[in-house]
């Protein structure tokens, strides 16, 4: 497909009418448009950048097996929130597995560990008890690996000499990581696309009305300047992150009830690129200070992913960046938690910034951790659900489409039960065939498209620029397009957005 194709596909929706709409192509809108469209029905699905772009592409990328809720149980007050953690951590445990199975080559199991030292409050010998407890939950033949290094084992670890020297216990176990969450973006839109539903990126709800029986939305071209479509939905799922409140409002003016104004507050986070000592390749480290801030080292090709920070926002959030003070705080936390590997400012290959869509709380500017479909009766929306989301994060993605299905189904009346309740079978394995990602059907409209989402070769420490020119070529080619501009283009990104310096 070239770009004109790409520019024109708008148009191929107009006038049509969908039974559901979703709007936002990150992890959970793709997830839920190839849920809906499994179970039968006419789905539309609207990005308005290209798929995963949003915060999906920022994330620390863990698959969490369920320890944090571990540690809640021994905070929570009560036997009930106690119970309610411990059920959240099995859950983790049962989808841990079965995203290992559903979408393989796109996780990587990789080791880790965590330093504890006399300070933490958690003692070692209770990281026994946790993992025997998540083994228990269900790990559903999906190794942990778990082992704790104490006494001579301890002082012997290569990892020893980098951490600090009132370390008490090191324990080491596997965690899942997402292989660059917009890759199974891209998979999951071009699985529903497969599965029969109309699925445009660069294209971006602008506005809704009411009608009978549903919503009429008013559907704008990124690409092109002026061009815009209208298609009508019966039921709409807003899956825009930290863009739902504006989308909801849209709705709201057209005369939704029953939703809340605020439901998401985005709080930032970034990570810088780091290289750490050699014995370090290919493992990483956790760990939660006696604050409950998080510190993580994910292991990634040559080098790791050093974050995240939490940073509340307040007003409009500006585009996601890590500015120098974000980028301190994390080298000085990577100081402070290997304090062996002497990291300072000239270990950062590169940084970035996102936002998380938390949930909003009225108490809390960070928001609150808390995943949460908003579905309000259907009585007064004549028959078309609205529905949107806080907080859903990469990890939960599968049971967040399966919830909107039921939403959906239960709203749907009679007639309109889905057609197939067979379950969703695992994704097929990534095709090698490059080309197809960069020449593709579904764009891609830049360079950074290709090199980030599509191909993650800009997720190397060189940001991809040994590449960059091979892929440039070819998408040049594919669309008519100049190389030199594409690359030209994709530099400038890599300044702006990741702190590449020449
Ligand atoms: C620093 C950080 C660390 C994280 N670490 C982890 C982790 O380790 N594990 C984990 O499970 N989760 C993690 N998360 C959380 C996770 O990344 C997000 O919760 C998840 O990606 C949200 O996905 P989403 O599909 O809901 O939103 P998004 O990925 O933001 O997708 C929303 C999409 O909607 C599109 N959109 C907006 N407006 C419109 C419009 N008008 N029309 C059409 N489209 C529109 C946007 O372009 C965007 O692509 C982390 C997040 C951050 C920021």
């Amino acid at each position: 497909m070239t770009a004109t194709d790409l520019r024109t596909r708008i148009g191929s929706v107009a006038g049509q009418a969908f039974e559901v709409a979703v709007v936002g192509g990150g992890i959970n809108g793709t997830a839920v448009a190839r849920q809906l469209a499994h179970e039968g029905r006419s789905v539309l699905l609207v990005e308005k950048e290209d798929f995963g772009a949003g915060s999906s592409s920022r994330s620390s990328r863990i698959m969490h097996c369920g320890l944090n809720y571990l540690a809640e149980v021994l905070h929570a007050k009560g036997p009930g929130a106690k119970l309610r953690n411990l059920r959240l951590a099995r859950r983790m445990m049962i989808e841990r597995a079965r995203l290992w199975r559903d979408l393989p080559g796109r996780l990587i199991a990789r080791p880790f560990v965590i330093p504890i030292r006399a300070e933490d409050a958690v003692r070692p010998w209770a990281y026994d008890l946790a993992f025997r407890a998540l083994r228990a939950l269900g790990g559903y033949g999906v190794p942990i690996d778990y082992r704790r290094f104490a006494g001579q084992s301890l002082q012997d670890h290569p990892l020893r000499p980098f951490f600090s020297d009132d370390l008490v216990g090191l324990v080491s176990f596997s965690e899942l990581v997402f292989e660059w969450p917009e890759a199974v973006c891209h998979d999951y839109a071009r699985d529903a696309a497969a599965l029969g539903a109309k699925v445009l990126n660069y294209v971006a709800l602008a506005d809704v009305t009411r009608e009978t029986g549903g919503w009429r939305l008013s559907l704008v071209d990124m690409l092109t300047p002026g061009v815009t479509s209208s298609v009508s939905a019966r039921h709409v799922v807003n899956m825009t992150g930290i863009a739902s409140d504006r989308i909801n409002a849209r709705a709201a003016s057209a005369g939704l009830t029953g939703f809340p104004s605020r439901t998401v507050t985005p709080n930032k986070g970034c990570h810088a690129a780091m290289r750490l000592p050699e014995p370090f390749r290919g493992m990483g480290i956790l760990r939660r200070n006696e604050l409950g801030h998080l510190f993580l080292a994910v292991p990634w090709r040559d080098y790791h992913i050093v974050g995240p920070t939490e940073t509340a926002v307040v007003g409009d959030p500006p585009p996601p960046r890590a500015e120098e003070s974000d980028v301190a705080a994390l080298v000085a936390a990577a100081a402070e938690n290997i304090p062996g590997a002497h990291i300072d400012h000239d270990d950062v290959l590169y940084h970035w910034g996102g936002y998380r869509p938390a949930g909003y709380s009225a108490d809390n500017l960070r928001g609150q951790w808390l995943r949460t479909i908003y579905a309000p009766d259907d009585t007064v929306q004549d028959g078309g659900a609205w529905l949107s989301m806080a907080w859903g994060r990469l990890a939960d993605h599968r049971i967040t489409a399966e919830e909107v299905a039921k939403l959906i189904a239960a709203r749907s009346g009679r007639n309109a039960y889905p057609r197939s309740t067979e379950r969703l079978p695992p994704l097929a394995p990534r095709r090698a065939d490059e080309r197809d990602f960069i020449a593709g059907p579904l764009g891609p409209a830049t360079l950074a498209d290709v090199m980030f989402g599509r191909l993650g070769l800009g997720w190397s420490a060189d940001l991809g620029r040994s590449e960059m020119r091979r892929v440039a070529d070819v998408m040049a080619e594919a669309n008519g397009t100049s190389a030199d501009k594409l690359v030209l283009d994709y530099e400038a990104l890599l300044r702006k957005e990741f702190g590449a310096t020449s």
